[in-house]
């Protein structure tokens, strides 16, 4: 835990001139406003007292009429912004969104996380922790203004194919001056794509991690003169990007999801998680992969998942367990892709897996074949179902998971639910350049 001290001491020594208060919208957008910080005790009277704000022009927020809010500082998240000037710098809080009045307002996404682990922190003792893989494409636009990767080069790449070193270095700079324990980064698959991974924690941190980490990486390679995509899917024929979760649940100290008795050395309790994982994975969808595009990336042949299944060394299945035992024992969810809202999809992820130790599900038995090899027959045989293949199931499916809807808290659920809706339904109304080709002759 911080104190107000220590901020002030940190801004101080610093020369902090603007602390930005940053909250996220339903879609997983950071936004922020600005305050100018003149003297210590301006810092203490915005965390004491907040700042309120007009949250009818924030998505999915509140209406025009009921449109006061009010952001308050978690003194946790302080951090300078190494991207901006060193002097008169920029410092931010991530905060918590109010009612005016004093209570928490149903509509943040990161209260909703915030409020579920607290509740079974203390009903339970649980402390859910979160560790993902961001993938993302560093893009520029070419001569004739269409959109192309910065490089040719392809997984583990050394320079000079891989023309990204360089901006992987300033990256993993900033993030160290942001606090991040960073484990690796490296060029992935596809061309112009990459990965940083940074160490695992709690789920809330984890959430406010992964909007930093974009808001850092798009602002660094964008003074660079290039653009950093973290949609799924930007190019057809390569790797799409995705957020593989690790997961794992820890009480008193200890993993749970560690049993050094059983043949595999997972507990009970982590095979009923991936089972609640299995069982929610095609409403999950629609929170974790939650865009038109993110479809296009769960197709066979990219690494992506397809199928609704778990193995212990298959990449192609949806859960996948590392061989990591003891304390880092976890079960990697391959679902999420980084479109995704992450305070929602933690929130969604965790319930679900919740429902599985709850009604103690099954997971049946692990699959380690190539999946994307198999017949329908085959898949059929051992009972492996598909996950959505569209936007529109997503939806529908998440609409008939009681588990998975109301981990959203029912305010956000209803809000996501015609947002996703508008979606699919502004997607399907397009006509796009491979029907003209398709079809203009027929
Ligand atoms: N890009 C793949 C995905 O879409 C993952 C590839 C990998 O990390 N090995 O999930
Ligand atoms: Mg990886
Ligand atoms: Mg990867
Ligand atoms: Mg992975």
């Amino acid at each position: 835990m911080a104190t107000i001290e220590e901020i002030i001491k940190k801004i101080e020594e610093n020369d902090i001139k603007f602390l930005r208060l940053q909250f996220v919208d339903i879609h997983g957008n950071f936004k922020n406003l600005a305050v100018p910080i003149n003297k210590p005790d301006d810092v203490e009277d915005i965390v004491k007292d907040g700042v309120l704000f007009d949250g009818s022009s924030i998505e999915g927020f509140v209406e025009i009429n009921e449109s006061d809010l009010l952001l308050k500082p978690d003194i946790d998240t302080f951090s300078t912004l190494p991207w901006r000037p060193e002097e008169k710098g920029v410092a931010r809080f991530i905060c918590d969104v109010y009612w005016p009045e004093g209570k928490p307002f149903d509509g943040d996404p990161r209260g909703r996380l915030k409020r579920v682990l607290e509740e079974y922190r203390k009903k339970e003792g649980y402390e859910y922790n979160v560790g993902p893989e961001p993938e993302f494409y560093i893009v520029k636009k070419n001569e004739n203004g269409e959109i192309v990767p910065c490089d040719d080069a392809t997984y583990f790449d050394v320079e000079p194919a891989d023309k990204a070193t360089d901006i992987r270095r300033e990256l993993v700079l900033a993030l160290e001056k942001l606090n991040f324990d960073i484990e690796m980064s490296h060029h992935e698959v596809g061309p112009g794509q990459h990965e940083i991974d940074f160490r695992f924690d709690n789920a809330l941190k984890t959430a406010d991690a992964v909007m930093t980490f974009k808001q850092a990486i798009k602002a660094i390679v964008h003074k660079m003169g290039y653009i950093v995509t973290f949609m799924p899917k930007p190019f057809q024929g390569e790797n799409g990007s995705g957020m593989h979760c690790h997961q794992s649940l820890f009480k008193k100290g200890e993993n749970i999801f560690y049993d050094p008795d059983t043949p595999t050395k997972l507990s009970e309790t982590a095979f009923y998680f991936i089972g609640g994982l299995l069982e929610h994975a095609k409403a999950l969808a629609a929170v974790c992969a939650p865009t038109v595009n993110s479809y296009k990336r769960l197709v066979p042949g990219y690494e992506a998942p397809v199928y609704i299944s778990y193995g212990f060394k298959n990449r192609s299945a949806l859960i996948r367990v590392p061989a990591a035992r003891g304390k880092a024992t976890r079960i990697e969810f391959r679902l999420p892709d980084p479109s995704c809202n992450p305070y929602l999809a933690f929130v969604a992820m965790l319930e679900a897996g919740m429902d599985g130790i709850k009604n103690k599900i099954d997971p049946g038995d692990p699959v380690d074949l190539n999946i994307y090899k198999l017949s329908e027959d085959e898949l059929k045989k051992l009972g492996i179902d598909v996950l959505p293949s569209s936007l529109w199931e997503a939806y529908h499916a998440l609409e008939e998971d009681e588990v998975v809807s109301s981990a959203l808290g029912e305010y956000i659920y209803e809000k996501f639910y015609s947002f996703k809706k508008k979606e699919w339904d502004d997607y399907r109304s397009q006509v796009f350049k491979y029907e003209i080709d398709r079809y203009l002759n027929i």
